[in-house]
């Protein structure tokens, strides 16, 4: 950590500041710049958090900066490994080049509608069936998912077309219980700071698709996936789906620079939801092929065969056809930045 002082901070100012950090246990290195000092806390800081704040009310000092990140299992220096989703035959590894194709209804509505859009993804090319079940709507009185029924749904329509599959969860006490079901669970934009809930998602083993939340910054995500790997999972992934900006004609606004920043910064897997960051069914192709391009290790992708009659993003729902013509295209894709879909 690197405490500045103010300029003009009188020597008085500066061997408190010092003494303090002597007290905490940790060693000190006091450079005398000509216009202002600057402090280096040296050794390993048990809660930086507190120790920047607590410094930055002494007398004379003017900032306090942590160096190392706060998120240390996420990080890139920590192990690196893949994500093993699903068990048997079906299991596929996320983080190892391949891309990985998660795509189905924002909802899960019915069986027959489940039916024809798991068969319809499956053919494409898909691996992972998404259809939520329990939903997080914005305003209450709207459709919030068909519940334990949706859930039995999901596995019936994985198993029955082969296809891995991932659902949100939004309580803790629904942990288990979706767990028995789905082969990923996910935590949603909107649960994305639920620290209770990703603590509570630390002590299961299933994988958890993290998304980022509408205002979130990488560093925010990166330690909130930390909750989970501190609990004692390994099997985090995260996934970038739009923030919130000024910008009205997108729904969110894609953050795709993210994958490349992400990249640099940790070891976890980085999905790329190109239908919430976009809205609208017409921008998810651009925004899938440029995220594969840019090095996502896989898509979230909303289909529905009848979007008009959807009960939740129907509008940034595509067709089966126009979701298979995409595969076509992000194969291409693929094959030009040296990967596989
Ligand atoms: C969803 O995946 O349907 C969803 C609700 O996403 P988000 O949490 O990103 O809004
Ligand atoms: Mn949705």
């Amino acid at each position: 950590m690197i405490i500045a002082m103010r300029t003009g901070a009188t020597a008085e100012e500066v061997k408190r500041v010092v003494e303090e950090i002597a007290k905490q246990r940790l060693q000190s290195q006091t450079l005398e710049g000509q216009e202002r000092t600057v402090i280096a806390v040296l050794g390993k800081i048990p809660d930086r958090g507190y120790l920047a704040n607590h410094l930055i009310a002494f007398a004379g000092v003017e900032s306090a900066y942590p160096i190392a990140e706060p998120y240390k299992l996420a990080s890139k220096g920590a192990a690196t490994q893949t994500v093993t989703i699903g068990e048997g035959e079906r299991a596929l590894k996320l983080g190892n080049g391949r891309v990985i194709i998660m795509a189905g209804p924002c909802s899960i509505e019915s069986e027959g509608q489940l039916e024809i859009i798991a068969k319809e993804v499956k053919m494409a090319g898909a691996s992972v069936l998404r259809g939520g079940a329990f939903k997080p709507r914005t305003a209450p009185r709207n459709f919030e998912g068909l519940g334990y029924e949706g859930l039995k749904l999901l596995k019936k329509m994985g198993d029955k077309f082969g296809l891995l599959t991932i659902t949100e969860v939004m309580e803790i006490g629904d942990i288990s219980l979706v767990a028995d079901f789905t082969d990923i669970l996910q935590v949603g934009a909107r649960n994305a700071q639920n620290y209770n809930l990703l603590k509570a998602l630390g002590k299961i083993r299933r994988p958890v698709l993290l998304k980022r939340g509408m205002s979130e910054t990488f560093e925010e995500l990166l330690s909130a996936a930390e909750y989970i790997l501190d609990g004692g999972n390994p099997n985090v992934i995260l996934c970038l789906r739009g923030i919130r900006t000024f910008e009205p004609a997108t729904r969110n606004t894609s953050d795709i620079d993210g994958i490349a920043v992400l990249k640099e910064k940790t070891h976890l897997p980085i999905i790329f939801d190109p239908s919430h960051a976009a809205g609208y069914w017409q921008y998810v192709p651009s925004l899938s092929k440029a995220a594969i391009a840019a090095g996502a290790d896989g898509l979230l992708i909303e289909v529905h065969h009848k979007p008009e009659e959807a009960l939740s993003d129907g509008g940034q729902s595509l067709k089966p056809d126009k979701f298979a013509e995409l595969m076509e295209e992000l194969r291409l894709i693929a094959r030009a930045v040296g990967r596989e879909i």
